[in-house]
C-alpha cells in the first residue's frame, strides 16, 4: 500500500492510521503526540552526544514548553533514561543562556535592549523546538495518509466509526483534500458537531434548577469532549512504552483495540 507519489508514505503510516482510528479522540493528535514521544526518548537515548543536535539544541533554549515537559514525563517513566541524558543537553544550553546574560550585564546601553525583539535569549520557541519541528512532519504525513486511505469506501466507513477528527486537524485535512474527500470530511464532522450540540444542550437542560432528569455519561463527557474537538487532545499519561515500541505497527500486527464509553458519541 505504499504511495509513490508520497514517499513519505509508507505501509506502517497506513498501519498506524488504521489502529489509531480504533482509539477514541483524534487519531491525527494521537499518532502526533507518539511520534513526539518517540523522537524525544530517542533524542535522549541515542543522540545526548551528538554535538550539531545539541546545537540545535542551544540555539533552541531547549525544548518549547510543552516538550519540555513531555521530554520529563519521558525521562522519569521510560525504560533506559537517564538523568545524565537531560543533564547533557542542557548543560550546553545553560552555558549558551549565560553568554547572552553576561553580553547583557557587560553592555552599556539598558539591559532591556538585550532582551527586546528577535530572538529573545533564553526563551525557548515553538519554531525552533527540535521536538515541534518533528510533529509539524508527523501531522503533514498522518494527514496525507488519512487523505490517501479516505479514498477507500472501506475505510470511510472506519473513519465513520471512529471519533474522527479536532477541528484544527478537520482544517488541515480539508485544505489539502481534493473536493470529493474534503466534502466527505465536512459532511461527517457537522453530524459529529450536531451530536456534540445536542449533548450539551442536554446537560445544561437536564443540570437547570427545575429540571429532575440524570444526564446521561455521554452528555456528562459532552464539555470534555467540545474542549478537545476544539483545541486538540492532551493526554496525561503517556502513550508509547516500551512493549509499545516494539510491536505496534509492524505489518501484520493488530494492535490494541480501546474504545472509550463517548466513542461515536460525539
Ligand atoms: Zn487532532
Ligand atoms: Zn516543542
Amino acid at each position: 500500500m505504499k504511495d509513490k507519489s508520497n514517499p513519505q508514505l509508507t505501509e506502517r503510516a497506513f498501519i498506524s492510521l488504521e489502529r489509531a482510528l480504533q482509539h477514541s479522540h483524534c487519531c491525527i493528535c494521537r499518532l502526533v503526540r507518539e511520534t513526539e514521544e518517540q523522537h524525544i526518548w530517542f533524542l535522549l537515548y541515542e543522540h545526548a552526544g551528538d554535538p550539531p543536535l545539541r546545537r540545535r539544541f542551544d540555539d533552541a533554549s531547549g525544548f518549547c514548553h510543552y516538550h519540555g515537559h513531555l521530554a520529563a514525563r519521558i525521562l522519569l517513566e521510560r525504560e533506559m533514561m537517564s538523568e545524565s541524558a537531560m543533564a547533557r543537553f542542557y548543560e550546553t544550553a545553560v552555558m549558551t543562556y549565560r553568554e547572552a546574560l553576561q553580553q547583557a550585564i557587560g553592555a552599556k546601553r539598558n539591559p532591556r535592549a538585550a532582551f527586546r525583539g528577535g530572538k529573545t535569549p533564553g526563551v525557548p520557541s515553538a519554531s525552533l523546538c527540535m521536538a515541534c519541528e518533528s510533529s509539524r512532519h508527523a501531522v503533514a504525513g498522518n494527514i496525507a495518509a488519512l487523505l490517501r486511505i479516505l479514498g477507500d469506501e472501506g475505510h470511510r466507513l472506519d473513519y465513520v466509526k471512529s471519533d474522527g477528527l479536532c477541528n484544527p486537524h478537520l482544517a488541515l485535512a480539508v485544505q489539502k483534500a481534493d473536493a470529493d474527500a474534503g466534502r466527505f470530511l465536512l459532511g461527517d464532522h457537522e453530524r459529529r458537531m450536531e451530536k456534540l450540540q445536542n449533548r450539551l444542550s442536554e446537560l445544561l437542560r437536564k443540570q437547570a434548577f427545575d429540571s429532575h432528569e440524570t444526564p446521561t455519561a455521554a452528555e456528562l463527557a459532552s464539555w470534555a469532549d467540545a474542549v478537545w474537538r476544539f483545541t486538540g487532545v492532551e493526554w496525561k499519561e503517556l502513550l508509547v512504552r516500551r512493549e509499545d515500541a516494539k510491536t505496534l505497527d509492524r505489518p501484520g500486527h493488530k494492535g490494541r483495540q480501546v474504545l472509550s464509553p463517548s466513542m461515536g458519541e460525539s
